[in-house]
């Protein structure tokens, strides 16, 4: 017989944005939780890190949709809410256009009716479309189709449209429509938003509002098991303590909770084999650039977030190979970090965890090193002398992602879009056991992440009463 050391209504694992979401929304629905994490500090990829000489380097705060405003404030608080602030000037700079964008539906209008000459209706028409797309529509139609139907042939269209979509959720042109459609709706809706004061302030004020809605936090805990009973949950394994809950929701990657933290014996044959199927989404790498104290950067060439690549078109499988030049460039001027003088820059690319995976020591440390020359070189274009700028300089890779967060492959974005039908599925297979974070695209970034751990909150919250009935 197991023993249990102690006992709670409900576990969280893992403290991504959509975990601290569900642990803050059950919580505040009266229920005992705890939210263990296995990193020393909380917000899974919403993170940053620290250098010696101040800098500070934020990990994925490069943008999201005007939506988060509204999530924060109904589930976190006002003061989260309102430290979220737009980011006006998106810059695209490729062999086929160079432009500045506050990247809404009215001044993409404006872009794609007169600098790329398109009728009007079309546009319009096309607006409508993606707007009216939702995660339960028809998954058929690829993002690909969908192109072809509006604008044949017109490949610069497609680059202004998708680039900055990819970035922002790792679809490809052969994702289904929806995913692109909604995501690319949210942002079009009024432009990119940040989070002023940075990601440390963000999680700082997420975890002082979880302390005052009684959930209990524990980091450096490194969850090893889901533990199953006749199918249903019964508590987790960290460490050496088994503790005991009700219902436990896992925001780590889907396919390490259904593989790895519980077992496939556990879960009937033809789940195990959807779940086998789907399929991961890419990585990325970074390479994190401080600027020296005195140092600065000119924010009307380089702007708030800069796609810049020297490939003739948008591939995908350009966009992930090794030999990529396609790049995003963040600039973070003192305004991000109000009361400082920090100028900081971290270019992303897509990127394949096999292309970094199996390198021997040596080659790996070699093509760090490749990648941040790689980066410089493009940088110079618009920062000149960027290199005798820079106080601190180093790199992350798709190796580093999986360490940080334990998602198979480093996924960015967790699991294509057939994942979010596993994750919904999985209180059906196993009582009381759920999932939230990273999956389908849609429910990833930010926004998605913040959203899908209210949604599951809903639904543990609902099970939780069922639960009471019962007894
Ligand atoms: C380079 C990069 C740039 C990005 N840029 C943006 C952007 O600009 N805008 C945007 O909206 N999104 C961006 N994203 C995506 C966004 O950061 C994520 O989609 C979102 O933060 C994921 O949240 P999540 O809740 O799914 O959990 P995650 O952030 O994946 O967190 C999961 C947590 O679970 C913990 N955990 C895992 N296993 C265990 C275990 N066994 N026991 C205990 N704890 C465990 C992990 O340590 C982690 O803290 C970016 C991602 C990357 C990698």
């Amino acid at each position: 017989m197991a023993q249990y050391i102690s006992k709670y209504d409900i576990i969280v694992i893992g403290s991504g944005l959509a975990g601290m979401t569900a642990a803050n929304t059950l919580a505040k629905s009266g229920h005992k939780v705890l939210l263990l994490e296995k990193h020393h500090k909380l917000g899974g990829l919403a993170t940053w890190f620290r250098r010696q000489g101040g800098y500070v380097f934020d990990v994925s705060l490069h943008g999201f949709p005007v939506g988060m405003i509204k999530s924060c404030r109904r589930y976190w608080n006002a003061p989260i809410a309102d430290r979220i602030v737009p980011l006006p000037r998106i810059v695209f700079d490729n062999p086929q256009f160079t432009l500045t964008t506050s990247f809404n539906r009215e001044d993409f209008t404006r872009l794609l009716t007169q600098k790329f000459h398109l009728a009007e209706e079309t546009v319009v028409e096309f607006f409508d479309t993606a707007r009216a797309m939702s995660h339960t529509g028809d998954a058929s139609m690829t993002t690909q189709q969908l192109f072809d139907r509006f604008f044949p042939g017109r490949e610069d269209v497609i680059r202004l449209l998708m680039e900055p979509i990819t970035y922002a959720n790792g679809s490809t042109l052969e994702d289904p429509a929806l995913t692109y459609g909604i995501v690319f709706s949210n942002f079009m809706s009024k432009g990119v938003y940040t989070f002023e004061g940075g990601t440390d302030l963000l999680i700082r004020l997420m975890q002082e509002e979880l302390e005052r809605n009684g959930v209990d936090i524990k980091v450096s805990a490194d969850v090893t098991g889901i533990s199953v009973e006749n199918g249903e949950v019964r508590g987790v394994q960290t460490g050496k303590d088994l503790i005991r809950a009700k219902a436990v929701v896992s925001n780590t990657n889907l396919k390490g909770t259904i593989f790895h933290l519980v077992g496939r014996e556990h879960f009937t044959p033809r789940f195990i084999e959807t779940a086998e199927a789907v399929r991961l989404n890419n990585s990325s790498t970074q390479v994190y650039m401080g600027l020296k104290p005195g140092e600065s950067i000119n924010e009307d060439v380089c702007g708030d977030l800069l796609f810049c690549s020297a490939a003739p078109a948008f591939r995908t499988e350009m966009l992930l190979s090794r030999q990529i030049t396609s790049r995003t460039f963040s600039f973070y001027y003192p305004k991000t970090r109000p009361g400082t003088e920090n100028y900081a820059v971290v270019s992303s690319t897509n990127a394949n965890y096999s292309d970094w995976a199996d390198l021997p020591e040596a080659e790996y440390k070699a093509s760090k090193e490749a990648l941040i020359e790689d980066t410089l070189n493009a940088l110079e274009k618009y920062v000149p002398g960027i290199r005798g700028k820079i106080g601190w300089l180093e790199a992350a890779t798709p190796c580093t992602f999986q360490d940080y967060t334990s998602h198979w492959n480093g996924a960015s974005f967790g699991t294509k879009y057939e994942g979010l039908a596993v994750s919904r599925e999985l209180p059906e297979q196993i009582q009381g056991l759920f999932h939230t974070g990273s999956v389908g695209i849609i429910m990833s970034g930010w926004l998605g992440a913040v959203n899908y751990g209210f949604i599951v909150a809903n639904n543990v919250d609902a099970f939780m009463l069922d639960q009471k009935g019962k007894n």
